[in-house]
């Protein structure tokens, strides 16, 4: 974190007396690890604090310290805005509503697809979490991490990276975990319920999507309706996962899974093997994320969308692999 950057930081956070926090909608758990966190500092500097996301926290999260103190909307009088791990405005859903836009919002998020929505816009894509920023901002600015505090920046930091394996993980990262673990959280409670630990419904509801795969040419995609879903009732947001599964079929590229949601909107889940992107293509729909893991929300009967989102990700492969190809020749020619 640069000093420039930090001063613009302490800048809008001192002098704001009640600060509203928000998670990006369908949160996962960097997104509500940091929320909370954030909102535990923040009331160690007694700030007066409101923690909020459209959506409720998943099962695998929820047992985290001070989540059933979320709110699905903001009220009362607000200096300042705080959006945690949010690559674009809309992804505060409806909590940022019209009274808010005219207050100065602090965007910090680690995303690469980020779009600087903010008054002022921390964003850090070498952090492999939002969570290992806040871990960073406390420590710029001498906030004391407490345990509760390091148990909800290590779920955000293992969940993002699934539990330390995903590419972005170096050195720092370690590092971050360490001071977390120090700081008194456990690293196996926290990988076991916030990784591991799943109701039975969900592993029945994912064993009729892996039946549904299709394999084509690198591309591995299935899809949850709103009838399987009802079958082992299993609610929208109790669904992800099944993507980070996936991602590790040798056969596939790409993973894409379609979840189809209670509001009738259809949830794309992306990954790629390392050496694929598919943030761009999930940009290009209006999405965003990582290079190797990202989705985007579109509306329409699943069908139609299954053929838009298939037929964007079958032209972005190929022109992923026609740039592959070219790439040798030009190093040949550099040598
Ligand atoms: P998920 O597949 O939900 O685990 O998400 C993978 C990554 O993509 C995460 O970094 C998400 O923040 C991002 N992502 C997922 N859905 C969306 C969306 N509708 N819009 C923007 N980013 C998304
Ligand atoms: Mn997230
Ligand atoms: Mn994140």
């Amino acid at each position: 974190m640069s000093n420039s950057l930090i001063k613009a930081v302490e800048q809008l956070i001192s002098p704001a007396r009640r600060i509203l926090l928000i998670a990006h909608v369908w949160p996962d758990g960097d997104a509500i690890g940091s929320l909370l966190a954030m909102g535990s500092l923040l009331r160690d500097q007694d700030k007066e604090v409101t923690l909020a996301c459209e959506d409720p926290a998943p099962e695998s999260v929820a047992w985290l310290p001070g989540s059933c103190e979320v709110a699905g909307q903001a009220s009362g009088s607000i200096d300042l805005v705080i959006s945690l791990d949010c690559s674009d405005q809309d992804r505060m859903g409806n909590i940022y509503e019209a009274r808010l836009t005219s207050l100065p919002l602090l965007n910090i998020d680690h995303h690469i697809t980020n779009t600087q929505f903010g008054t002022v816009n921390w964003v850090d894509p070498s952090c492999v979490a939002t969570a290992q920023m806040v871990l960073y901002l406390a420590q710029a600015l001498g906030w004391q991490v407490t345990e509760p505090v390091a148990v909800c920046l290590l779920a955000g930091i293992v969940t993002d990276t699934r539990s330390f394996r995903t590419s972005n993980v170096d050195a720092a990262t370690l590092r971050a975990a360490l001071q977390l673990v120090e700081a008194g959280a456990s690293l196996s409670r926290v990988a076991r319920q916030s990784l591991d630990q799943q109701p039975l419904a969900q592993v029945r509801l994912f064993a009729d999507a892996v039946s549904g795969l299709h394999l084509e040419d690198g591309i591995l995609w299935t899809q949850m309706t709103r009838a399987m879903r009802q079958r082992w009732a299993v609610p929208d947001n109790g669904t992800s996962g099944l993507s980070n599964s996936l991602a590790g079929v040798r056969e596939a590229q790409v993973v894409v899974v379609f979840t189809e949601r209670d509001n009738g909107t259809v949830d794309v889940g992306f990954r790629a093997a390392p050496g694929y992107d598919v943030s761009e293509v999930a940009a290009s729909l209006g999405g965003g994320g990582h290079p190797l893991a990202a989705g985007c929300t579109l509306s329409g009967d699943l069908e139609r969308v299954q053929d838009q989102v298939l037929g964007q990700v079958r032209r972005s492969v190929a022109e992923q692999r026609a740039r592959a190809l070219s790439r040798p020749q030009e190093s040949d020619s550099d040598a």
